[in-house]
């Protein structure tokens, strides 16, 4: 008899949590949709990231990549081997070098690191999996998206053309106020040695690392965003990457004359 009293209040809340949750799974079938064109290694590294907001993250990166996708996906632990066996990775090296030399001379007591090792797909999926601002951009984009498809006229299920426009809508949407600090994994610079990441160091202990934290009071309050800019004029390396705002890191481009 007591469980009917109940009864009208789990009703009403079921009333009201019925709508949301009925969208959360437009949205998931809406993200199944968009998939089915991806190409396989999209598709298979779809199926290790954690839940959809990340997911449908990702998946813009992926559908924002549209025909350089399969070009610019990371090397295989195999790939990267044979790319360390090469001369481009020599020259690679030798360009490092040459931008650490110079950055010594003009700040003595300080010198640079650099991580040569290209970051593989298993290591970009860890940190899409564990960045604490990935999941708060994924959690916007997925409000977003419950929007999207609740604020137009949507079929329940998506068709062809629905799918189309839902992809567009991931397209064109914009996180503010920055863009995500990590590339959709697999879409890294840095999984074919085409970004590289400088620190600074002094006495072998990084002073300005690769955090966004860090910006601030060490890349600029102490001016290390402008030395680091300075030692690479005239070199391969272009950037640094303007958004999101990381100093430290660096496109490289082989071959550029010097
Ligand atoms: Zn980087």
């Amino acid at each position: 008899m007591r469980a009917n009293l109940f009864a009208p209040i789990l009703i009403a809340c079921l009333a009201v949590a019925g709508p949301a949750r009925a969208s959360s799974a437009a949205v998931d079938e809406y993200l199944l949709a968009v998939t089915h064109d991806l190409p396989p290694v999209a598709k298979e590294a779809l199926q290790r990231i954690d839940g959809p907001p990340r997911q449908l993250l990702a998946v813009r990166g992926y559908i924002r990549a549209d025909r350089q996708l399969t070009a610019r996906w990371s090397w295989s632990a195999q790939e990267i081997r044979a790319y360390e066996a090469s001369d481009e990775y020599r020259e690679l090296l030798a360009s490092i070098d040459a931008v650490r030399a110079r950055f010594e001379t003009q700040n003595p007591g300080y010198s640079l690191y650099a991580n040569t090792t290209a970051r593989s797909l298993d290591q970009q999926l860890q940190r899409w999996n564990s960045n604490p601002s990935v999941g708060v951009i994924a959690a916007l984009l997925q409000q977003a998206a419950l929007r999207e498809l609740s604020g137009k006229d949507y079929p329940a299920h998506p068709d062809a053309k629905a799918t189309l426009r839902f992809a567009n809508f991931l397209r064109e949407w914009r996180p503010t106020p920055a863009a995500p600090p990590l590339a959709s994994p697999g879409l890294s610079l840095h999984g074919r040695s085409r970004a590289i990441d400088f620190q600074i160091v002094q006495n072998g202990r990084i002073i300005a690392p690769t955090e966004v934290a860090k910006v601030r009071s060490a890349w600029e309050d102490q001016g290390w965003a402008r030395k680091l800019a300075t030692a690479m004029r005239g070199t391969r390396f272009v950037g640094p990457l303007q958004s999101p705002n990381e100093p430290w890191h660096y496109e490289y481009a082989p071959g550029a004359r010097e």
